[in-house]
This record gives C-alpha cells, sequence and structure tokens, in this order.
C-alpha cells in the first residue's frame, strides 16, 4: 500500500521544483518497475513518481505518462513509435563507435535491443571532451515524437541522426529505454490499469493549485489509513471511469492538474471525436442459458453480423470519424462510409451530432447479401481510395450512445434504440438497423438464430431492453449475451489466445515453428498464464507466416510476467505481440497449464483440449486476449451443461 511508505517526493526527487524532470528520473522507476513482478509494487513505484511530478514539475505529467505506456499520443491519433531495427542499430553503432555487425550479433544474442544499447554505451570510450546536456523527460519525448512524424524517402538518414543525437547524450540506463522505446516495447510489464490506479493515488494525495510549500504537505494527515485508501479508491473509479469515456491523456492530465480528480466527470465525458472504450459481451452455451438470465425482465435479440466493429462518430463542425473496437482511428479505411454517411440521416430529423456503435460488414451487391468477414479483411487498411474500393460494406448500427450533445449512455436500449431508428433510415446496401426481434420463447429464439444463421450472420446477440440495460461502456457485461451457432456443439466461444513461445519443427517443418505455446492474460495480475500447446489447424503457409512473424519477436528469456510451467518451456520465447482465434473441443483441469489458476482449483489451471487454429485476431491487442476470467467461465458453464445433462440421464 503506497499510502504506508515513508516516500517523500520532495527530497527523494532529483530534481527542484520548477526544473524539467531529468529522464534520468523516469529510466530509474522503469528500472524498478522492470525488476519486480509484484503488480502492486509496481503501482507503487509508479505512484511515487508522479507525486513528485505533480508536485515539481506538473507540465511534464503528460509526457510521463505517454513515457511510461509507450506511446506519444492516444491510439486514434496513430502516431507509432516503432523504427525499424536497422535504423536503431545503425545510430548505437555511430553513437558508441561500435560495429554495426557487433551490434546486430549482440542483439540477436541478447534478444533485448535496451541492453545492447545500454551495454554499448557502457563500453564507449569518451571521444569528446564536450559533455552532452543531460536529457530531460520533457527532451526525450519531443525528440520521439519527431522521429515518429518523419516521412518520405530522406526519413531513415534524418532519424538515424535524431537517435544518434539522443543516445550520444543518454547516459547507459537511458540508452536502455530510448531504444526500447524506439523499438515499440518499454518490456517493463506495466499494464494501463496499473498506470491508471497509480495515477489516481497521486492525484488523490497532492491536490491541485497547492498554495501550501509542498514540503508540509500532507493532505492525509488526521486521516485514518482506511479513510486514505478509500479516497485513492474513490478517486481511481473516478479517473477509470473518465479515461473509458474520453481515452485521452490529453484531455485528462490538464483536468487533474488543475482541478482534480473529482472534476473529471465535468470535463471529460464522451465527446464525438474521442472513441471510447466499447461495450462488450458474454457467452452462452444455449437458448435456456437466456431465458435463464433475463428471467421477467425484457430483452431483445440481434443478429450478430460478423465484420468489423465501427464506430462512427459526427462532430459538430460535420467531420465523420470511424473507430476500431480498440480505439484506432478507421477513418481512412472506410471513405465509403465517410462520404455516404449523411444520407442515412433521417430527413426529418436534425442530426448535429452523435455516435454509433455498429458493425461494418462486406457486402455483395448483386446478389444484395451479407458476405463473410475474410472478404472484409482484403479490404485495405489505410489511406483507401473510394474509386478504388472492390469490397463494399454496408453498416449494421445497433446502438446510439451520443445524440446532439447528450450522452445517452445511461438511458435503456429500449430508448437509445427508438433514437437509433428515429435519427437515421435504412438505405439498401449501405445502412441498415442490427435485424432484432423480441422473442418470448426458446422456440422462437432458436428460430431466430437459426434465420441469423442463414442470413450469413454469427448467431444473435441477446440484451436487456429496459432493466439493466444501460450501455456500460468498456465492461463485458452479462446484459449483453452472445449467442453462436458454436455455443450449441462446441465450447461457447473461440478463444483469443496470445502466442508466447515457439517449438521448433521438424521434418518438413525444419527451419520453421512446428507447435506454439498460447496463453490468456490475467487481468488481475496482469500476466500471461499458459493455455495449450497447438499445432492444429495450420496449412503450410501458415506456419510460414507465423515463424517469419515471430522470429522478429523472439525474446532471451520468458517474461517475468509470463506463468507456465517448466515442462512447457518453448524452443523460444516470444514477446506477447499477437493474438490468434481458436476453437477447441472442451476445456479440462490441466496440472501443467496455469490459465485461470486458482480460480476452479487452487493449485491447477485450465487447457483447452484439441485446440486448432482459425485466424490471426489482428483487431485485437495481446491484452484484449481472451481473459483467465472468461477461461473460467467458460470451464463453469461447460461443466453445468454436463451436470444438467447427468442429471437428465439419470432421470431418464
Ligand atoms: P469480444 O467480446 O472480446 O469483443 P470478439 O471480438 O471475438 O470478442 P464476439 O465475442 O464475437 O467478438 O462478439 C462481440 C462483437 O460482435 C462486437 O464487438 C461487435 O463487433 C459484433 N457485433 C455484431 N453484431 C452485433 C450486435 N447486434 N450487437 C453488438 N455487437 C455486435
Amino acid at each position: 500500500n503506497p499510502c504506508k511508505q515513508n516516500y517523500h517526493p520532495i527530497q527523494d526527487a532529483t530534481w527542484k521544483k520548477g526544473e524539467n524532470i531529468p529522464y534520468l528520473a523516469l529510466a530509474k522507476t522503469l528500472e524498478l518497475i522492470e525488476e519486480t513482478s509484484s503488480r502492486l509494487k509496481m503501482i507503487e513505484i509508479l505512484a511515487n513518481y508522479f507525486r513528485s511530478v505533480f508536485l515539481l514539475s506538473p507540465d511534464d505529467l503528460l509526457c510521463s505518462v505517454y513515457l511510461c505506456l509507450n506511446q506519444l499520443a492516444p491510439a486514434y491519433v496513430g502516431l507509432e513509435l516503432g523504427v525499424g531495427e536497422g535504423i536503431i542499430i545503425k545510430a548505437i553503432a555511430q553513437a558508441t563507435g561500435r560495429a554495426p555487425e557487433k551490434v546486430k550479433s549482440d542483439i540477436a544474442i541478447k534478444g533485448d535491443v535496451g541492453l545492447v544499447a545500454e551495454a554499448s554505451k557502457g563500453t564507449q570510450r569518451t571521444l569528446s571532451m564536450f559533455k552532452p546536456a543531460s536529457l530531460t523527460v520533457n527532451g526525450v519525448f519531443t525528440k520521439l515524437t519527431e522521429i515518429a512524424e518523419m516521412t518520405g524517402n530522406s526519413s531513415q538518414m534524418k532519424k538515424v541522426d535524431k537517435i544518434h543525437g539522443l543516445l550520444v547524450a543518454a547516459k547507459q540506463l537511458e540508452a536502455r529505454f530510448i531504444t526500447r522505446s524506439l523499438a515499440g516495447k518499454l518490456r517493463i510489464g506495466l499494464a494501463e490499469q496499473s498506470l491508471l490506479q497509480a495515477l489516481a493515488f497521486a492525484a488523490a494525495v497532492t491536490p491541485p493549485n497547492q498554495s501550501t510549500p509542498p514540503t508540509q504537505l500532507n493532505c492525509f494527515a488526521g486521516l485514518s489509513s482506511e479513510a486514505v485508501k478509500a479516497k485513492v479508491e474513490a478517486s481511481a473509479v473516478i479517473l477509470k471511469t473518465a479515461y473509458c469515456q474520453c481515452p485521452s491523456y490529453d484531455r485528462i492530465i490538464p483536468v487533474l492538474l488543475r482541478e482534480g480528480v473529482e472534476a473529471l466527470p465535468l470535463h471529460c465525458s464522451l465527446t464525438p471525436g474521442v472513441p471510447l472504450k466499447p461495450m462488450l459481451a458474454c457467452p452462452t452455451r444455449g437458448v435456456g442459458e437466456v431465458l435463464q438470465k433475463f428471467e421477467s425482465s425484457k430483452f431483445t435479440c440481434e443478429w450478430k453480423y460478423d465484420g468489423e466493429r465501427a464506430q462512427i462518430h459526427l462532430l459538430e463542425n460535420g467531420e465523420v470519424r470511424i473507430y476500431s473496437r480498440n480505439q484506432e482511428n478507421n477513418t481512412s479505411k472506410y471513405p465509403d462510409i465517410i462520404s455516404r454517411f449523411q444520407s442515412w440521416i433521417n430527413p426529418s430529423t436534425s442530426v448535429h451530432s452523435a455516435i454509433l456503435d455498429s458493425e461494418a460488414v462486406a457486402w455483395d451487391i448483386e446478389k444484395k447479401q451479407i458476405l463473410p468477414f475474410q472478404i472484409l479483411s482484403t479490404r485495405k487498411r489505410k489511406d483507401a481510395v473510394e474509386a478504388d474500393i472492390k469490397v463494399q460494406v454496408c453498416v449494421y448500427a445497433f446502438d446510439l450512445l451520443y445524440l446532439n450533445g447528450e450522452s445517452l449512455v445511461q438511458m435503456p436500449l429500449a430508448e437509445r434504440r427508438q433514437r437509433l431508428w428515429n435519427s437515421f433510415h435504412k438505405v439498401c446496401g449501405q445502412f441498415d438497423f442490427a435485424t432484432s426481434r423480441d422473442p418470448q420463447t426458446v422456440e422462437e429464439i432458436e428460430e431466430f438464430l437459426d434465420e441469423s444463421l442463414k442470413g450469413n450472420c454469427e448467431g444473435l446477440m441477446v440484451k436487456g431492453l429496459v432493466k439493466d440495460a444501460t450501455y456500460e461502456i468498456a465492461k463485458r457485461s452479462k446484459n449483453w449475451l452472445k449467442l453462436k451457432k458454436d455455443y450449441l456443439d462446441g465450447v461457447g466461444d473461440t478463444i483469443d489466445a496470445v502466442v508466447i513461445g515457439g517449438y521448433l519443427g521438424r521434418g518438413k517443418r525444419t527451419g520453421l515453428y512446428g507447435g506454439f505455446l498460447l496463453a490468456c492474460y490475467d487481468e488481475t495480475n496482469e500476466e500471461y498464464q499458459s493455455l495449450c500447446k497447438i499445432g492444429t489447424g495450420f496449412s503450410d503457409e501458415d506456419f510460414l507466416t507465423h515463424s517469419n512473424f515471430l522470429k522478429d519477436h523472439k525474446i532471451s528469456k520468458p517474461k517475468p510476467y509470463y506463468r507456465y510451467d517448466q515442462t512447457l518451456s518453448p524452443d523460444h520465447w516470444f514477446e506477447p505481440v499477437q493474438v490468434w482465434e481458436i476453437k477447441c473441443a472442451d476445456l479440462s483441469i490441466s496440472p501443467v497449464h496455469r490459465a485461470a489458476i486458482g480460480n476452479i482449483d487452487p493449485d491447477k489451471g485450465i487447457s483447452l483440449r484439441f485446440p486448432r487454429f482459425i485466424r490471426i485476431r489482428t483487431d485485437k491487442n495481446p491484452d484484449n486476449a481472451t481473459s483467465s476470467e472468461q477461461i473460467a467461465d467458460l470451464y463453469r458453464s461447460q461443466e453445468q451443461v454436463k451436470n444438467k445433462k447427468n442429471c437428465e440421464d439419470e432421470e431418464a
């Protein structure tokens, strides 16, 4: 508990009030975090750093937060770090006087560009009598942004120059984190939820606009430790809620500094142009479970379209933007949606700002029917030109979250849907509302499910209509149930797992990986827990593609936040970078795998039986993979069905 610590943010900080924070202070903080595997300890370390920033250099808080997350801007801005390894190698070589081949071979051995840059700085002879000025957090952030913004022919050379400049000025530890930032991975195992918790703590104990000299600051004076804890927790809830609605530190940090946590709900709520984290659904294993869940409360069933989630924002200035499930800006992928959007607005109403939740689905213009997801995935992912688009999409809208300056998320679905239907209208093959029906009986639901499958959909989404029917931002909610065809015969859902290791292939697969170790994500401990080994479902081409991709993400040792049994150690470990969709026969308790350990069985995890590769989930980040909680839920519901079946058999 950070409150109990005797950390003094002023005395322990290495810089003075009003000065820019030295980058070394941040690098040391990141190193401490890297060395710890306890989530609480990580939060404590980071909270202490943030507290110093709040008190001494508030202007550096925003860039500190971004650097800790290895981001330069909100995801939807699309400004990404990630420079090719060749460029980084060149810059390290130039800055430290080493041969590029040597740097390259060291990276191959150590599997970490950061450690190699750090060691290279250590062996460097001093070439100049002039010591370059020390790096600051702000300065490094600005330079990284400039590097990310460089495009065009001569940008490679310019990038090498800029990185070279940074590395010449960097101390050893600084070189580790600068090069890791550039390579796109900090490798410290810090999840965003932990950062938010740390930020909330720092904000709670450091009120804005301090007139008291900070050395006398003790806003917990006279409070019991319970009261302190409650205050910190309340701040964390407010901050996390604000971040769900408005996932932009550019907007949140200035409010935090100016007016404190309490002011966030007022200034950082739903805003067209800022994508929110979507509501997600829970799986079910059958129609019976649906009726059980909703009992006597009203629910509706909608077709579950198999395309790409599209959060469509209409801004007050008439601009239309589209965001993905992960808040990436997909606007340039869908110029066709953008140019048509205004024509979907009901002419008898006035819609000047809105946020729609919808699914963009590939559409066969001639046959006037929905096409499978695979066709949609052939569309250009960025900068598409409308005239060149071959795959038409139809947008199926299923929710309206914001209309004309008003957030609708607290309204029940029945009301949101009515506003959606009133505000827009169907245009064949371009825009439609999700087909819906409000069935009452098992037979009626089954009939509708059948119709959805015939309509090339994946199944149904079942949603509360009046009670428990608000739009729960960023939540996987029991008030949205997915009923897929697979549920009826398999496990209940496909599973999205992260590939963390590879086993070298033999015979035909020599030189490639022939099998992989997969993991689910445990949100509580922020770790990847081994779930199964997989070697089935791959085409020859898949093996080649995966091997080529993953060899660039090899690491020399497993991450401290990988949980697995030694007997499963793969030939090569990988960074957690890719999510695969997996089907399996069922889930079983496993003595070796660690998924959901402690949830169903105190010492054993859960694993997938007969896992089969379906596809890569490009729309999911590793920490959006199926969670250990979801794995435990799938296991539990599978067991319930088994028990029920056994009872029925016995009764018969
Ligand atoms: P996750 O639940 O983790 O998003 P997923 O990405 O594999 O899992 P599914 O579990 O298959 O997605 O189902 C949820 C997705 O279904 C939504 O994110 C949305 O993209 C899509 N979808 C299609 N039709 C609807 C609908 N009528 N209502 C809500 N979501 C729908």
